[in-house]
């Protein structure tokens, strides 16, 4: 901070850029007409999202961050969630309020005596110079005692005082990287074996940044684009829980995502959206949980202030990202989560097994138990068993008491499909016309309800499945979603045609108590490392297993 108007200048940036070092000085977005409008997001959120995007994205560590003005005030909410990444903090004229509240900040971050008061204190006594001013110490290293870790870095930055950076001498300029690779190794591309160097735990890079392994793309493509290696471990904000992921399932929207066709934020961003793991670190303010809880992460992270939330209808919140999508996921030895998404899991059950929950699972009850509500009595056709959603059905209809009809393009899922419950069978590669065998099944009535997560290419014989009266739910289009449609239909039979869409928390919970006291589980089809994530997808692109897939963190 500095003294009021007087600092209020570029001063202190230029003379940042002008020794040479990494300096991020952020202004408010948005300040000065040419820039406002009146469709952007000004707030203090998005702004800790840009600083998030450059700070990632320019690889920075240990920096050292000058905010001014209303810029101060961003700059100083983002290291309150940041602390061990900075070096420094400089907040300049920022108003009597928050200048207290960054007196106090500076005060901790450097230990100092007295205050910097001017530019020129700040450019003699700060962070700028040798010996200026002091890095924190560093974090506790997660997963202690191993060895390694503490050793790769971690034993000898708590001896150092000053920042490495700050040692150099002068003149001598620091290796250049290419963005967005700012760890101490390089990242390979994802589908070959890796030699961890140590496994099960965030490494502390040489300047003294957790560094954890995990599955990211920086640009969108093909599997190729999946690249294996080093991302920041993150930190625990306000309300947050960071999760030491144990394994994490893999859904056709990874898919989907990795190519580009659904949303993903900023890049570079690590891909995941189920997780289950154990909870690592607890940020301020969490209660109810303790490191090593075992559990499963609710994938949508709702803003629990808009209209739908305040209502208690968030799975229509206005702000909801997905983790994995829009957000950081779970392919990853560490996933920061809001601990309102946390939910227990079983003593009994495997991370595998919990891990397929989250997406699949509370999918199928989402449109079994909210949308269509199934009841015993009833007979209901499921599409593509084999499928993580069509597997998680058969076996939330069985629990329910229905009467399960499933469908699958091959013998032996059809017959996997009787082991789990199924009544009866349909191999729709050799019954194109599936409707007239699910008739001949029902006395000719047909379903009460079908249960599709296939789309265009079974639409027509789903709909003749139906009975009058019937319900459809749909949950994926995966075999294609443009369709000619014959309205006359619904005016002759009374069905009615559902969507899916997004999911609510309580339903989670509702799940979760079906998977705690009444015996539903998952269906794990294979396993693989984190490291073979892009083998991973290509098995998922070619649809020949059963249940889900999931890849295990070491
Ligand atoms: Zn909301």
């Amino acid at each position: 901070h500095g003294g009021g108007l007087n600092a209020h200048t570029w001063d202190l940036v230029c003379a940042s850029l002008r020794t040479e070092r990494h300096c991020l000085a952020l202004d408010q977005r948005g300040h000065g007409d040419s820039e406002w409008s009146p469709e952007m997001d000004y707030g203090i959120e998005s702004h800790a999202a840009d600083i998030d995007a450059f700070v990632d994205r320019l690889g920075l560590d240990r920096f050292v961050l000058v905010g001014m003005s209303l810029g101060g005030v961003n700059a100083l909410a983002w290291a309150s969630a940041h602390s061990q990444r900075l070096a420094g903090l400089v907040i300049v004229d920022v108003g009597p309020e928050v200048r207290q509240a960054g007196v106090r900040k500076i005060a901790a971050f450097t230990s100092e005596a007295t205050p910097l008061d001017s530019v020129e204190d700040f450019v003699a006594r700060g962070p700028l110079r040798p010996g200026g001013l002091r890095a924190p110490p560093p974090a506790p290293v997660v997963g202690g005692g191993q060895g390694r870790v503490s050793d790769a870095g971690g034993a000898r930055s708590r001896k150092r005082r000053v920042p490495r950076r700050g040692r150099r001498a002068p003149g001598q300029r620091s290796p250049r990287r290419p963005l967005g690779q700012s760890g101490a190794r390089r990242p390979h591309r994802a589908g070959r074996q890796s030699g961890w160097s140590a496994r099960g735990a965030a490494q502390i890079s040489r300047r003294g940044v957790r560094r954890m392994k995990a599955v990211y793309i920086a640009e969108t493509g093909g599997p190729d684009k999946l690249i294996f290696g080093d991302r920041p471990d993150p930190d625990a904000g306000p309300g947050d829980v960071v999760v030491r992921v144990r394994a994490t399932a893999l859904n056709h929207a990874d898919l989907s995502i990795r190519a580009g066709r659904s949303a993903t934020g900023t890049l570079p961003r690590i891909l995941g959206l189920d997780i289950a793991g154990e909870v690592a670190r607890l940020g301020p303010g969490v209660t109810g949980w303790k490191e090593g809880d075992r559990v499963v992460v609710e994938n949508r992270v709702k803003c629990g202030v808009c209209t739908p939330c305040a209502l208690g209808r968030d799975e229509f919140c206005e702000r909801q990202k997905r983790l994995g999508g829009e957000l950081d996921g779970g392919h990853a030895q560490y996933c920061k989560v809001p601990a309102v998404n946390l939910q227990r899991i079983p003593d009994w059950m495997e991370f595998d097994e919990a891990s397929t929950l989250p997406l699949a699972g509370h999918t199928a009850w989402h449109c079994l138990i909210e949308r269509v509500q199934l009841q015993p009595w009833e007979d209901i056709l499921i599409q593509a068993v084999g499928s993580g959603v069509g597997s998680f059905g058969l076996l939330m209809a069985k629990s329910i008491g229905a009467r399960a009809i499933v469908t699958a393009g091959s013998d032996w899922k059809l017959a996997k499909a009787k082991e789990l419950g199924a009544d009866e069978v349909i191999n729709y590669t050799a019954t194109p016309k599936f409707s007239q065998r699910v008739k001949e099944l029902t006395d000719g009535r047909g379903v009460d309800v079908v249960f599709d997560c296939v789309g265009a290419t079974v639409w027509d014989e789903s709909l003749a499945s139906l009975k009058p009266g019937g319900r459809l739910v749909i949950t994926g289009t995966t075999s294609g979603s443009q369709i000619p449609f014959n309205l006359g239909l619904l005016q002759s039979r009374p069905l009615t045609l559902m969507g899916s869409g997004a999911r609510s928390r309580r339903s989670f919970a509702a799940m979760m108590h079906m998977v705690h006291y009444g015996g539903l589980r998952g269906v794990v089809g294979r396993t693989f490392d984190l490291a073979d994530a892009a083998k991973a997808h290509e098995v998922m692109a070619g649809r020949d297993f059963f249940g889900k897939l999931v890849l295990r963190v070491p």
